[in-house]
């Protein structure tokens, strides 16, 4: 098996920092040791991963990891799994979870999921960072007590900014100090240490407990470097679990009824025991799925062949190999231009999985190493890495999605496009579109469709303090920043006369640095900030500072518009009046918009008069 080679510059034996593979289903962290990395076990343990679970007893700590999985099926109300999927989301992206959750989940009016438990709150942050506290005791226990808090945490290539924030403000509640976030395919990567195959493509093939992630990597003279990544975060172990547990309910639907069928202890139950036989049928041919819950009378007994297995979850196979085409095809390669293939996450242990890979990519994929653990081994080595270890090698990453804006009219102005190689920059120049406007709104949205209501908004923020000039003269440019973590930073500025503004990018998502310092000063509750009052208030302003403007402007092309935009401009004026006398920020949001929308016509003649002026006396060898 080969670890790599990374011409160690400093052989330091206690190591200064963890690798930490924060999963869906399970966690586990890893360190460097004696030249290469190394997961952390308790002594005698067979594996040193903690199961991504908490329970939440009515009184007393938290309880993470296996004997929190125990709880499932005694109190699954309130007991948490798959919270990576919470991570960084709103209510509207986690609806088809929610459904396959046994314990309620809210929203909070600042967009943050609250998952209840005994009349209490938890946010995924603060969920995560009791498993990463799990997992930092349990490392730093396993070798000897020494204290490391410096982390590498690992997530899926296709988080986007507020999930990847979310995780560093789960960390940063857990105590760590996040050297850097990296994807899990790339940790992968790393740990299998193909940088000693001089040039080539490789293929990172990643299917775990809740995610399915693909990889294209190239290296180069020992540098990685990340050519095109797809994936599904909705697709993974559960979901061949799931179609397991169908077949054992299917023998339960003669004598329950839906609402005994629906039963949480009952799902739960079916889907451990799902997914034991799942595991079985990767050694064996056939396996029992054995469903007993002897407090409802329920022992039912159901054969599985392999053959059967394969057979139900082989459009589960299908879709990983339809974004392993479209990865490959970002990255402009045929499948028989990769090189190497490595398997990662425990999902890739079923045989089915192994041959589907096998033969697509035409080629035997690397499964040397362990599944679940090579990518905690590749965040140890990153850690390693950052900690001095060794400079040699260098990193790249991509951006998941193409970051933007929102224009006039709602399209996308893509400013940094999808799998660019970060860190990266770009900045893109924007203009007030009637005199004197001085604030210009921004709306960051990151996705590849054209329109930005199909896109995932990140933030908006409002660029004020514009000099009052005539339209189309502002030169505004805004500048966008993935930093080696992947995580966006956009600052604006106002170019022709040099005035700067700073401005905030709130996640809509995400935690404010604030909350997270609240939260840790105030164990588990934060206060709540009436964003609708302050958006509203925003709002106002806004609108009558447009209703000023193109009162103002009306008048010097009225001749020139055409009769059905001037009757759009009053009632859109009409109505910008009666919604800024009141709260609503809804309507105002509306009324703005309608009003911002209606004067397109306007602002198009008013900025050719602008440019008739400023050519006016001028030669075209002038211009
Ligand atoms: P990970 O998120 O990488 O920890 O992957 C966990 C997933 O791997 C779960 O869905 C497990 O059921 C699955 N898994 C682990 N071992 C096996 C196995 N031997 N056969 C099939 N699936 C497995």
């Amino acid at each position: 098996m080969g670890y790599i080679e990374l011409n160690v510059l400093n052989n330091n034996e206690s190591p200064l920092a963890m690798g930490i593979d924060l999963g869906t289903t399970n966690s586990l962290a890893a360190v460097w040791k004696e030249g290469r990395p190394v997961v952390i076990k308790p002594d005698g343990a067979p594996s040193g991963s903690v199961p991504s679970v908490i329970h939440l007893p009515e009184r007393g700590e938290a309880v993470v990891g296996h004997k929190a999985r125990e709880q499932a099926i005694v109190d699954p109300r309130h007991t948490i799994f798959s919270i990576k999927r919470l991570m960084g989301r709103g209510l509207a992206d986690v609806q088809a979870d929610l459904t396959a959750f046994p314990f309620p989940v809210e929203e909070d009016a600042n967009g943050v999921l609250r998952v209840q438990a005994h009349g209490r709150e938890y946010t995924p942050e603060q969920l995560s960072s009791l498993i990463l506290m799990r997992v930092h005791d349990l490392a730093c226990r396993s070798m000897g007590g020494g204290e490391i808090t410096r982390a590498v945490i690992t997530v899926p290539a296709y988080f986007d900014d507020t999930q990847r924030q979310a995780t560093r403000d789960a960390a940063r509640l857990a105590g760590l100090d996040v050297m850097r976030i990296i994807n899990e395919p790339t940790a992968a990567s790393l740990a299998y240490g193909l940088d000693q195959s001089a040039t080539g493509k490789i293929a990172v093939y990643d299917l775990g407990g809740g995610t399915f992630d693909i990889s294209i990597l190239s290296i180069e003279e020992g540098v990685f470097r990340v050519l095109s990544t797809n994936g599904d975060t909705h697709l993974g172990g559960d979901d061949f679990d799931a179609a397991l547990v169908q077949l054992v309910l299917e023998r339960l639907d003669q004598r329950l009824s839906r609402e005994e069928l629906a039963d949480p202890a009952l799902q739960r139950a079916a889907r451990l025991a799902a997914e034991k036989c799942k595991h079985e049928l990767s050694a064996k041919p056939e396996a029992d799925l054995h469903l007993v819950l002897p407090d409802s009378g329920i022992n039912v007994r159901r054969n599985v062949t392999r053959e059967e297995f394969e057979a139900l979850v082989q459009p589960l196979v299908q879709r990983t190999l339809d974004a392993c085409r479209r990865a490959l095809s970002d990255a402009g390669l045929e499948p028989r231009e990769v090189s190497e293939v490595v398997l990662v996450g425990g999902s890739t242990r079923m045989p089915v999985v192994r041959k589907a890979v096998e033969d697509f990519f035409g080629r035997l994929p690397h499964t040397e190493l362990n599944p679940d653990e090579v990518v905690a081994l590749g965040a140890a080595v990153q850690a390693h890495i950052l900690t001095g270890g060794s400079r040699d090698l260098l990193l790249m990453d991509v951006t998941p999605l193409s970051l933007g804006l929102e224009t006039m009219g709602g399209a996308v102005a893509k400013v940094i496009a999808r799998n660019s190689t970060i860190p990266c920059q770009a900045t893109e120049g924007f203009t007030t579109y009637v005199d004197n406007q001085t604030g210009l709104d921004f709306n960051i949205v990151q996705g590849e469709r054209e329109l930005a209501s199909d896109c995932r908004s990140l933030g908006r923020f409002k660029l004020s303090g514009i000099p009052p000039l005539p339209a189309g003269m502002a030169r505004v440019a805004v500048r966008f920043h993935v930093d080696a973590d992947g995580l966006l930073k956009v600052t604006a500025r106002e170019e022709s006369t040099g005035a700067t503004a700073s401005i905030t990018v709130q996640p809509k998502h995400g935690l404010t640095d604030e909350q997270v310092e609240t939260m840790l000063a105030d164990s588990l509750t934060y206060a709540r900030e009436d964003f609708e009052a302050g958006r509203a208030a925003g709002l106002v302003t806004e609108l009558g500072t447009m209703i000023r403007a193109t009162e103002r402007n009306l008048p010097h092309v009225a001749d020139d518009l055409d009769p059905e935009a001037r009757a759009d401009i009053r009632d859109a004026l009409a109505e910008a009046k009666a919604a800024a006398e009141t709260h609503d920020a809804k309507r105002l949001q509306a009324a703005r918009d309608a009003l911002e929308q209606a004067t397109l016509p306007l602002a198009a003649l008013l900025m050719d008069q602008v440019a008739k002026k400023a050519l006016a006396g001028k030669s075209l060898t002038d211009v």
